[in-house]
């Protein structure tokens, strides 16, 4: 579904990425995982084309991910970010509806009836008419999954979706999230949270300064790393 390959990216002088190969199988969920300013956040970035990459190619369904099929590649490509983003002026269903009905033409009517089964799906369905200063982040976090949702998106693309919730919300979210990997979907999730990549990713991908330095299934990576430098990150995590 989706193929990078040789994937670089620089700002000025910084080189963020150096060359990223990487797949992604249809139904398939992938941790990316790896310290901080690893490039983690650029890469899925560069995957929906919200950075430009600096040089690589990357393919989504046979498509080349570029300035003449972005509009398209953006509605097919679900994103959900660490800071929710939320439109602050928009009750929980217009926020889940606004997309679907500016974007893909759909009738309001129609397109409120799906997102009601949204919130419904995320838990949410008494929030609907509720702005979003009135819900707690892990609510807030659940809305915009269901407005990625609302796209239909072919792949979702998480960037660390609990880092800045309070404890006791991550939960929720991580659990939406289980439930949508079992629904078939493709995931690719930035991530912190080592149980829950051990237990839902089929792949997860260690990333440091920029390049990919071990690739493989959890069990594999999360109980016998092979290269030192996951050994050592996942000693301070775990
Ligand atoms: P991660 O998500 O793994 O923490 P990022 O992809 O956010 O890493 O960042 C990798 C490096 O790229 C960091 O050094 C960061 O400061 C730098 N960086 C990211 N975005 C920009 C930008 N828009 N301009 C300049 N530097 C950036
Ligand atoms: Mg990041």
């Amino acid at each position: 579904m989706i193929k990078g390959t040789a994937i670089t990216k620089s700002f000025g002088k910084l080189d963020v990425l150096k060359g990223i190969d990487i797949t992604v199988q249809k139904g398939e969920v992938l941790a990316v995982v790896g310290p901080s300013g690893s490039g983690k956040s650029t890469l899925l970035r560069c995957l929906n084309y919200l950075e430009q990459p600096s040089g690589g190619n990357i393919q989504f369904e046979g498509m080349s991910v570029d300035n003449k099929n972005i509009s398209q590649i953006r509605q097919e490509v679900g994103m959900v970010f660490q800071h929710f983003h939320l439109f602050p002026h928009m009750t929980v269903l217009e926020n889940v509806t606004y997309s679907p009905i500016k974007v893909k033409k759909v009738k309001r009517e129609k397109a409120e009836l799906m997102g009601i089964e949204l919130l419904k799906k995320v838990g949410l369905k008494e929030k609907s008419g509720e702005f979003p200063n009135r819900i707690s982040g892990g609510q807030k976090q659940r809305v915009a999954i269901a407005r990625a949702l609302a796209m239909e998106p072919k792949v979702m693309l998480f960037d660390e979706p609990t880092s800045a919730l309070d404890p006791e919300m991550v939960k929720e979210v991580l659990s939406v999230m289980k439930d949508l990997a079992k629904s078939g979907m493709t995931m690719i999730i930035v991530t912190h949270e080592m149980g829950f990549a051990k237990e839902v990713a089929d792949r997860v991908i260690f990333m440091d300064d920029g390049k990919i330095v071990e690739e493989g299934n959890p069990d594999d990576f999360f109980l016998q790393p092979k290269t030192p430098r996951a050994k050592e990150f996942l000693e301070k995590v775990l």
